[in-house]
């Protein structure tokens, strides 16, 4: 006898439907497993055999053959397991012949017939519901995050038997309703801007970086609070709109890496990989790739501290998605995209010694400076709008009130921002002034006569350069959306202008 059931994998961050058919014919007794299969798919059969026998069914000693098709998509993994139980099951006439056409099956077994939990259920949830898939077999562990899914009929179950008894009638099981996590599922550990004491320069300018989607550098000396200024950010930049929320879900799933609760992520990401990371590390990979850092901070921060720490060929890697949005990674059998839309935060110190330029404490040679500074990739820096030079807070200002704003209400004047650019790139592909190109600039920004002859100056002295120029402008028009300016006013121009910081001693050097 046939038998043919769905289940899915995943293909970058979405699904992609699986068939799983079995034949259980006459002649010796033997079990094959074929189409396309990795080694731990492969190993499906025992985990599979010992879960029947486990769950008090004995399969009859036949030949039984396993396909998964289609053929030329590789399958990795143990997502397929419980739908080759019930495909082998159904085949031997072992449950009642029923109809699992509209039904996708995903789920891991156990030797003792359990049912565990996979990755990404989200993502083959969400595209067999948009394929016309109403009904979904779930392990209980990942029914509430298969549940996200408006509209799909969600069952979970934590032992193979049980889903016997569902398919069979003898069991009334209901669909699985997702709730919204409570607030203390969502609360975060990130720290708020009130209580960082002084800095007031800085904060300003991560909320214009929030405001325009600007990338930041951050310059000094260590121990000044790099680190924790940027851990601020997530928390003034505007609350994830729900499409966001499934992208975000989508990779944290796939990477395994969903908090237990399975529930919607609500917080913008906050990713701060280590300066020895891979390259794979960052953009993703692997034999069968998974998402890496730059996609774990899609939609949120990517925080590079040190930067000159890291390999060049890794800052190198960041430029592509750093210009689409996106990592494209190609393998043999495929080539899968991430989404890959962050901000990027980095942070360095001036110099080996990190008290450049200040003389008497840095002790590092001109050439040990240009040498560390040069360590910074040109073209990664020509996307950083921000510059900033951090310095630690004086004894005076640890011990004075922290009055700061908070978080909360930055994130209002940011999101305020935000919509004003909304609306004047509605009928653009862009959202952000950060994304704003030469060519839109002209469209999009006009400078007054002064204006323009101010930003000359700077040109003409050598204080600015010409992509410079472009930059001080999309940051003006930030600015000016801070403050609810339709015209670039001289004060936007000003600040924006401090913010490019041309007095940084890395300005002066050779990648700039
Ligand atoms: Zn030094």
């Amino acid at each position: 006898m046939f038998s043919k059931v769905l289940s899915s994998a995943v293909a970058g961050v979405s699904g992609t439907e699986i068939y799983v058919e079995a034949d259980v014919s006459d002649g010796l007794p033997m079990f094959t497993m074929v189409g396309y299969l990795s080694s731990s798919v492969r190993e499906a059969s025992e985990r599979v055999r010992t879960a029947i026998r486990n769950s008090g069914i004995m399969l009859p000693p036949k030949r039984i053959t396993v396909n998964l098709s289609p053929a030329d998509i590789r399958k990795d993994g143990t997502v397929f397991d419980l739908a080759i139980a019930l495909s082998c099951l159904l085949a031997a006439g072992l449950v009642p012949e029923i109809s699992l056409d509209r039904t996708m099956i995903l789920g891991e077994l156990g030797l003792d017939g359990s049912i565990k939990p996979v990755n990404g259920v989200l993502s083959m949830v969400h595209h067999g519901y948009s394929d016309g898939i109403t009904d979904f077999i779930v392990p209980s562990a990942n029914a509430r995050e298969a549940a996200i899914v408006d509209g799909a009929r969600v069952f979970g179950f934590s032992r193979l038997s049980e889903v016997l008894e569902f398919i069979e009638g003898k069991a009334n099981v209901r669909p699985t309703v997702y709730e919204a996590a409570s607030e203390e599922e969502t609360s975060t550990d990130l720290p708020d801007f009130s209580e960082i004491r002084g800095q007031e320069m800085l904060k300003r300018g991560l909320t214009i970086a929030a405001a325009g989607f600007h990338n930041v550098l951050m310059l000094g000396a260590a121990g000044a609070g790099k680190s924790m200024l940027a851990k601020c950010l997530p928390g003034i930049l505007p609350k994830l709109t729900f499409q966001e929320s499934i992208e975000v879900t989508k990779i944290y799933s796939v990477s395994g890496l969903l908090p237990d609760t399975g529930t919607l992520m609500k917080n913008r990401p906050f990713r701060a990989p280590h300066h020895t990371v891979s390259e794979y590390a960052l953009t993703g990979g692997g034999a069968i790739p998974r998402p890496g850092e730059i996609s774990l901070a899609h939609n949120g921060v990517l925080f590079l501290d040190e930067l000159p720490e890291f390999k060049k060929s890794a800052l190198e890697v960041l430029r592509q998605p750093m210009e689409d949005g996106v990592i494209r990674i190609a393998r043999v059998q495929a080539s899968y995209t991430y989404p890959a839309d962050f901000m990027l935060v980095a942070a360095a110190n001036p110099c080996p010694c990190g008290y450049y330029p200040d003389r008497k404490r840095c002790r590092c040679t001109p050439r040990m400076v240009s040498a560390y500074q040069g360590k910074l990739s040109g073209p990664l820096l020509d996307r950083i709008d921000i510059r900033m030079e951090v310095t630690a807070v004086s004894g005076d200002a640890l011990f004075e009130e922290a009055s700061g704003e908070t978080s909360e209400s930055i994130r209002m004047r940011v999101e305020a921002a935000r919509k004003r650019q909304e609306e004047r790139y509605a009928g653009e592909k862009i959202r952000f002034n950060s994304q704003l190109s030469g060519k839109m600039l002209g469209t999009y920004i006009r400078l007054s006569d002064s204006q323009e002859e101010m930003l000359h100056a700077c040109v003409t002295s050598g204080d600015l350069s010409a992509r410079g120029v472009y930059r001080v402008m999309r940051l003006a028009r930030t600015i000016a959306d801070l403050s609810d300016h339709d015209a670039i006013g001289d004060e936007d121009l000003t600040e924006a202008l401090f913010f490019r910081n041309s007095n940084l001693p890395i300005e002066g050097s050779v990648i700039l």
